[in-house]
């Protein structure tokens, strides 16, 4: 490792990947010089933790400062500046100039300029704040960083404070949802897309949208915010949706997505990526190999497509951060590894995770995908408390390659996220993933695990042995045989399925007559499993069969947003 003497690393963005390279820097070089910019008061704190102190979860405020300035500069002897904002770089004289603010005031105090030997942009992202009429209301409030928490905390502590709305079912949009909640605010929520969490397949996500209901929120999809109407006092006291509805309330919370801050980086042309972030190279450089970029403002390789796109997670900027740290202070370090955009989400009792893409996304990039749906309990049936989970497998077409995975349940749903996330990073196939020996005692997990099956429905599809349609399949023109018992079929008729016909697994054999052989024909069941079974039967008497993926639960969540009882 190289260690060139008196090297001088400028790190811009105190928080998840600027802190991370700055500790990583230290570690690797004990000489070099390491100044920390952060513009705003505070460094090192957990962004992701933030709605949590709002609902009182993590009760105290000094919880979220992972490290403060003053802890990194006695354990790693950074010069952290705090606020400290990079307004330019002069890449030729290698300096940065910078601006700085007094903490209470927020005004301009001095600027200077800093030399470099490297530099590291982690500046971040920024909420969106849309210019709609009256969202500059006091009330009308983004969360990013501590003063936001605060700002939106004081207001839910303020007496009088009843209502809010939250604008936008993304993860941080859900995870205020649940706080306020927890904090007893009648709760509203509004999404612009048809579906909450729209980065999950719309089916994935209806159990969350019926337990954010099941909680007394009301939910507003696919309406947009019009504008908010504001007292004399600058408030906003209401929100006025796309179709005229008026949701009155005590505070807003807008979480509808991030912009990467990349002005410091395009005006001193450094080229952006496709998708807006900071370009960079497999070690976190940009075009000038002194820059760096990290962390939200910059663009990863995104490992399903190959292509390189912004991923505003905070393990990839962490990630990020130390390995550019090590290579800006040793000139080597490994590679970034690919990005599958793993993420994980709770909202009251239903927990979200995904890696990799989702079959809209397949759609809309044009890969060719297909995905299984299965319905299991998180550890084995017979012992107690064995929470159900779905779980949708996506892999490509010829080769088996595991492309994503979205798991949506109680309990486990990040285990099996997590391990589906390892397989692709090992760029895994599904054969592979049913090859897997996982751990497994009734309390853990079953022997044939929710991954197993998922992978072994994948296998049978790429041998033949079974064909599946997707949960939201047109099925007119197919013949329909529902194997579920006539009881079942009573209390959840499946969805756009006209003409089905009643058939009971077990009585499938004796009354295959009833059956014409000559029609392509769909079996569904409650989650696909007798459905398996009973394509198996026809299948070897000579039909052209398929399994309704995930059953009557996928489906009609897919289509009539019927939330899963299997
Ligand atoms: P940040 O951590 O935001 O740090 C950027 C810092 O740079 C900021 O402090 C900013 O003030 C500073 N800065 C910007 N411009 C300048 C400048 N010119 N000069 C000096 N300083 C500057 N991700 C997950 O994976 N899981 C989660 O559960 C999760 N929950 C989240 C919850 C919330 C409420 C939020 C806001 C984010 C959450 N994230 C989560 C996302 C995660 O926090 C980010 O992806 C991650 O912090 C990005 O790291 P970063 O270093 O790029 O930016």
């Amino acid at each position: 490792m190289n260690q060139q003497p008196n090297l001088k690393i400028v790190i811009v963005g105190g928080v998840a990947g600027g802190a991370s390279a700055a500790t990583r820097a230290r570690r690797m070089n004990e000489q070099a010089e390491i100044i920390l910019l952060e513009k705003d008061a505070d460094v090192s704190f957990a962004n992701c933790g933030l709605p949590y102190h709002i609902g009182e979860e993590i009760p105290q405020r000094a919880d979220l400062l992972v490290a403060t300035a003053e802890f990194l500069r006695r354990r790693f002897r950074l010069d952290v500046r705090t606020c400290h904002e990079a307004i330019a770089i002069d890449r030729e004289q290698k300096r940065v100039q910078v601006r700085r603010t007094d903490v209470l005031s927020g005004k301009e105090e001095a600027t200077c300029w800093i030399d470099y030997d490297k530099l590291i942009l982690a500046p971040g992202a920024a909420p969106i704040h849309p210019p709609l009429p009256g969202a500059t209301a006091s009330n009308v409030l983004t969360l990013r960083n501590l003063s936001d928490t605060d700002r939106i905390k004081a207001l839910v502590d303020q007496q009088g404070s009843r209502r809010a709305v939250v604008v936008g079912a993304g993860y941080i949009g859900l995870e205020m949802v649940e706080q306020f909640v927890r904090r007893g605010l009648q709760t509203t929520l509004v999404e612009l897309q048809p579906q909450v969490l729209p980065l999950l397949d719309p089916e994935m996500a209806q159990p969350i949208a019926s337990e954010i209901e099941q909680q007394g929120v009301t939910v507003f999809l696919g309406q947009s915010v019009e504008q908010f109407l504001v007292d004399e006092d600058g408030s906003a006291n209401a929100v006025v949706l796309s179709d005229g509805t008026q949701i009155e309330t005590d505070l807003i919370v807008l979480g509808v997505g991030v912009r990467p801050n990349v002005t410091l980086a395009s005006d001193a042309e450094l080229p952006l990526g496709q998708t807006g972030g900071i370009a960079t190279n497999a070690y976190m450089q940009t075009s000038d190999p002194d820059i760096y970029a990290v962390g939200d403002a910059a663009e990863y390789l995104y490992g399903p497509t190959g292509k390189r796109q912004r991923i505003a997670l905070a393990g990839p900027a962490n990630r990020a951060g130390r390995l550019a740290g090590q290579h800006a202070a040793t000139g080597s370090s490994d590679p970034m590894s690919p990005v599958q955009g793993s993420s994980v989400v709770r909202v009251f009792g239903v927990n979200a995770a995904m890696t990799g893409i989702t079959a809209t996304q397949a759609k809309r990039l044009g890969l060719a995908a297909r995905s299984t749906t299965i319905f299991a309990k998180h550890h084995a049936g017979y012992f107690p408390g064995a929470a159900m989970m779905s779980l949708k497998l996506l892999y490509a077409p010829e080769t088996g390659k595991i492309l994503g995975a979205q798991a949506v349940g109680g309990e486990g749903v990040d285990k099996r996220i997590d391990v589906i996330a390892t397989a692709m990073h090992f760029e895994g196939t599904v054969r592979q993933l049913a090859g897997l020996d996982l751990c497994y005692a009734p309390p853990f997990g079953s022997a044939k695990d929710p991954i197993h099956m998922a992978a072994f429905a994948a296998c049978n599809e790429l041998d033949g042995i079974e064909a599946f349609v997707p949960s939201d399949a047109d099925l007119i023109d197919k013949q329909i045989v529902d194997v579920r018992t006539s009881g079942e079929i009573e209390r959840a008729p499946l969805a756009a399925a006209t003409g089905a016909i009643s058939i009971p697994v077990d009585e499938l054999r004796d009354r295959i007559g009833e059956l014409d052989a000559s029609r392509p024909t769909v079996v569904s069941c409650a989650v696909g499993v007798r459905g398996h079974i009973a394509a198996r039967i026809l299948k070897q008497h000579g039909f052209e069969v398929a399994n309704l993926s995930g059953g009557a639960t996928a489906r009609n969540q897919s289509i009539v947003g019927v939330p899963a009882t299997p």
